[in-house]
């Protein structure tokens, strides 16, 4: 299922429910695991271009998000992923991106991002298109393990 490509939502207003099991089920995960920023529709076994994330107190639904800009400048960091909570992959990610997305009353927005909320946008865009963050791992170096990461 993950690796899918989700399509495009046609009535944004019908990613109301959508965006409330998103939410709660990132809630949930976070409570039990203690991370969590952010997920994709894909996540929960629906392949619809949505994504939910709480990050810094703030919350974003996004439906249909494309990226309008990213900067050539990339950084790299340990990522991880809500579908592999043990593993962590080191990656790079676009320092800065502007994002295009619909709120559920259809109206399109455009949201600029930089440093940690520009690479969870990346993280969660990549799902709607079927990729994952171990599809960024550049040498098995670039694997490891939570607890692992975590000591460094
Ligand atoms: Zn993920």
């Amino acid at each position: 299922m993950l690796r899918e490509t989700s399509t495009p939502v046609e009535d944004p207003s019908t990613a109301r429910l959508l965006l409330r099991d998103l939410r709660a089920t990132l809630l949930d995960f976070r409570r039990r695991q203690g991370f969590g920023r952010g997920i994709s529709a894909v996540q929960i076994g629906e392949t619809r271009r949505v994504i939910y994330m709480e990050i810094e107190g703030r919350e974003y639904e996004l439906i249909n998000p494309e990226f309008t800009w990213r900067s050539e400048e990339k950084f790299e960091l340990w990522d991880d992923c809500f579908s592999f909570p043990e593993l962590m992959v080191r990656l790079e990610r676009h320092r800065r991106i502007v994002l295009r997305y619909q709120r559920a009353t259809g109206e399109w927005r455009v949201l600029e991002a930089e440093d940690s909320l520009a690479e969870l946008i990346q993280h969660e865009m990549d799902h709607l298109d079927g990729v994952l963050a171990v599809d960024h791992a550049r040498t098995s170096h670039d694997l490891a393990m939570r607890a692992q990461v975590l000591r460094k």
